[in-house]
């Protein structure tokens, strides 16, 4: 089974396990990020139908597949529409109407006080994005930084300075609560950012 559990009253929160990443649930419509194993998928479709949630649309942080091989099992259940950064276009091409590409400050709105801001995030993966709502000061920050001065990692086709100016980008938000792509959510979030920040400069200068 699975442990979640609200960070705010419009953003329900799947931590995860094993090698799934977080999932999280915004304004009972988008679902960003999916997780890796199908029986997973499966449990977490049976709780949102329990709760009549209906899945609209489905945001890949990035394509790595702990975040994304669940993609299709929740798309064909909810005949959702999947959003994903222009980078990974070809990539799912194959979902042709359902498949919506993102791009630096595309906003996914549930309604007028739900938004959510594509911010484009390379760095960890060459088609990451964070999606920032602005009103509420969340940040859905994928792989790009972990809470507690975490960040994602760059050996596997990243780049740190990319890192770098990504996290550059991140610093100028206003952000209180911080839900990452693996590890918790936290308040202060802009505290964690900084914390990042500081950890991925300490990495460069490592030369890695
Ligand atoms: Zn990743």
């Amino acid at each position: 089974m699975f442990k979640f559990s609200y960070i705010t009253p419009d953003v329900y929160y799947i931590a995860s396990q094993t090698f799934n990443s977080n999932i999280y649930i915004y304004g009972k419509k988008i679902l960003i990020d999916t997780g890796h194993s199908s029986n997973y998928a499966e449990d977490i479709i049976k709780h949102l139908k329990s709760y009549d949630i209906k899945i609209e649309k489905i945001v890949l942080t990035h394509n790595h597949p702990d975040h994304s091989s669940n993609v299709d099992i929740f798309q064909k259940e909810f005949n959702a529409v999947v959003c994903v950064h222009e980078k990974l276009a070809k990539r799912y091409g194959y979902l042709k109407d359902k498949l919506l590409i993102l791009t630096e400050g595309d906003v996914l709105k549930v309604n007028e006080d739900l938004k959510l801001q594509v911010i484009f995030t390379p760095g960890h993966s060459r088609g990451g994005i964070c999606l920032y709502d602005e009103k509420n000061k969340i940040l859905f920050s994928g792989d790009t930084i972990f809470s507690h001065g975490n960040i994602g990692r760059t050996d596997i086709g990243g780049d740190i300075h990319a890192l770098i100016n990504s996290i550059e980008k991140l610093l100028k938000l206003d952000i209180e609560v911080l839900c990452p792509g693996h590890m918790d959510a936290v308040k202060n979030g802009n505290k964690h950012v900084k914390m990042s920040y500081q950890f991925a400069k300490q990495v460069s200068s490592w030369g890695m």
